[in-house]
């Protein structure tokens, strides 16, 4: 075991948005600072996820930093929906420009942190067997960051080679030629089967669980486009600032009650072109009121009608469990059409239940299909995977995989009682996935300097949230998401993706400015809402 002899300020795990910013700003600001991370070098889970098709569903014009306007103004986007390579491209970019590698370690990653009651420091400890001490320990993990691997039985009996879309090959995989099994039809399984269609000889889709997806319309950038949105950058990073969730889109004005039918029809149309997520935008409430909802449901059926020629792939494509928009919309490009290919097969898992792998492939109810090569799409112990997946102990060796075992309470999603000096960013009971994580992040970044600086200057050496703080924020978010659609859905978002996660609502829901608001108000009463004291 090595011990790094410096203490340091601010520990900072993750080299994605959030540590990054969180990096730069804290080294600007004068604070010693170490940022470690698993990974070889920045990104985040734009490190991780290079699968092909990879790309972001949120513009790229809006899904970048806005903090220093010389790196947004030259910072050229290439395609309106950047992929993932373009993203990792910028973010090292972001890295070399501010100079921040030399503040990190990768290659090392967090298996535990203990709180020292007496020095009032961090202890933290990396896979590389290193000891580092630090005053604030700032988690910037990520919310998509730890995945999920499928229990099946014989998985490990697998003879062909298998692949999981979080953490993709550096050498791409060749699948000319080869027999394809795809598991998991969320974002990931969505974004990359046209790719792996496009190669492979045959493609098998294990679908247990039909998604709602909605064409991108990606589109290259040309010159007038990017000048025009240069020139518009301020407002349009303003009203991003000032929305519920992070990007300058908002609903149609007139609401859906008051529309008549060819509007209703016109305006689901229009949003259904600006792509993606954006359709759930289409009219306000549209993920809280069951009639517009199914509204939309019926507009997508359409389109899906229009789309995939064989009637029964398109029944079982047909989501028929949760309300549009419940689980995050899945952006395609090709997706469905992919289903009208001679090679691409779709197995419905709730008609003919998986039993199997085995090393010729995987064997379902009705037989065995063949394979070279599995790809697993199968998702994310989302917002606290990361968190608990280290051994991470607070006041009296309390263990946080523990505390949240059966429920995950956080004051403002930043803080949590007992875990003094612990600082999640993006973590349970923030906007962070129903936002624009790039600015979630500069934001989540700015609250905990502004904490760090406020205590370093009145001399405080702990802060945490206060348990009543905790316990109000949380039902304050669960209460906003019951009176939506969102819990009708067996989605991450809840915590039902993972056997034995205790159910909730992860995320905050009441918006992105709403919530800035809310951090502001906590700021400006001197940090009432934590239990702020000295050794
Ligand atoms: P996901 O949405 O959780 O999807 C996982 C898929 O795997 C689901 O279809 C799930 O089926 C299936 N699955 C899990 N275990 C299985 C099993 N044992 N047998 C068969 N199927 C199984 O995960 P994801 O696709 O990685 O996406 C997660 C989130 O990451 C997205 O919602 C999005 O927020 C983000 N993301 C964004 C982008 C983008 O920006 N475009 C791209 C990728 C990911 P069930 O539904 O039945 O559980």
């Amino acid at each position: 075991m090595t011990t790094d002899p410096e203490i340091h300020d601010l520990i900072i795990i993750g080299a994605g948005f959030a540590g990054l910013y969180t990096t730069i700003h804290a080294v600007r600001e004068g604070f010693k600072v170490i940022g470690l991370d698993a990974a070889s070098d920045v990104g985040g889970t734009w490190y991780w996820n290079r699968y092909p098709g990879a790309r972001c569903d949120v513009e790229s014009i809006d899904y970048s930093f806005s903090f220093d306007e010389d790196l947004q103004r030259e910072w050229r986007w290439m395609e309106r929906h950047a992929t993932q390579p373009e993203i990792l491209r910028y973010l090292n970019h972001v890295a070399d420009r501010f100079d921040v590698r030399r503040h990190y370690r990768f290659n090392e990653n967090l298996t535990a942190a203990t709180w020292d009651e007496n020095s009032h420091l961090w202890e933290v400890t990396t896979d590389s067997h290193t000891t580092h001490r630090g005053r604030w320990l700032v988690m910037a993990t990520g919310s998509l960051s730890k995945p999920v691997l499928p229990d099946i039985p014989g998985l490990d009996t697998f003879a062909g080679e298998t692949y999981l879309t979080a953490a993709w090959p550096k050498v791409a995989p060749d699948f000319r030629g080869k027999r394809v099994g795809l598991i998991g039809t969320g974002s990931s399984g969505i974004q990359t089967l046209p790719h792996l269609a496009q190669d492979a000889a045959d493609v098998v889709v294990y679908q247990r669980t039909a998604n709602y997806s909605v064409p991108a319309f990606n589109r290259l950038l040309d010159d007038d486009e990017w000048r025009a949105a240069q020139d518009n950058y301020a407002h349009r990073r303003q009203v991003s600032w000032d929305s519920l969730a992070g990007s300058p889109w908002t609903s149609h004005p007139k609401p859906y009650h008051d529309a008549s039918p060819e509007e209703r029809e016109a305006v689901f149309e229009e949003f259904w072109t600006q792509g993606g997520v954006l359709f759930a935008k289409a009219f306000a409430r549209l993920t809280a009121d069951p009639e517009i909802n199914r509204a939309a449901t019926a507009f997508f059926e359409k389109k899906l009608g229009q789309i995939v020629h064989d009637p029964q792939t398109r029944s079982d494509l047909t989501p028929d469990d949760h309300p549009l928009g419940a689980k995050r919309i899945c952006t395609d490009s090709g997706y469905y059409e992919c289903f009208n290919l001679d090679h691409v097969h779709l197995v419905n898992l709730k008609k003919d239940p998986l039993v199997s792998v085995v090393p010729e492939g995987i064997i379902t109810q009705t037989g065995l299909r063949m394979h070279d090569c599995l790809v697993f799409a199968t998702g994310f112990d989302a917002l606290t995977g990361a968190l608990t997946a280290p051994d991470v102990r607070g006041r009296g060796g309390l263990l946080l995989r523990d505390w949240w075992k059966e429920k995950v309470t956080t004051y403002l999603g930043v803080s949590i009682p007992g875990f003094p000096n612990l600082l999640t960013l993006n973590g349970p009971g923030s906007p962070s996935v129903l936002s624009n994580m790039a600015l979630t992040s500069e934001q989540q970044g700015r609250f905990a300097l502004d904490l760090i600086h406020f205590c370093a200057d009145r001399g405080f050496t702990s802060a945490e949230a206060r348990m009543d703080s905790a316990n109000d924020w949380t039902a304050e978010g669960l209460a906003i998401a019951e009176s939506t659609l969102f819990g009708a859905a067996r989605s991450w978002y809840t915590g039902a993706n993972v056997d034995g996660k205790p159910r909730g609502f992860l995320p905050y829901i009441g918006g992105f400015r709403p919530y800035i608001d809310k951090c502001h108000q906590a700021a400006q009463s001197g940090y009432s809402g934590f239990v702020l004291s000295n050794m």
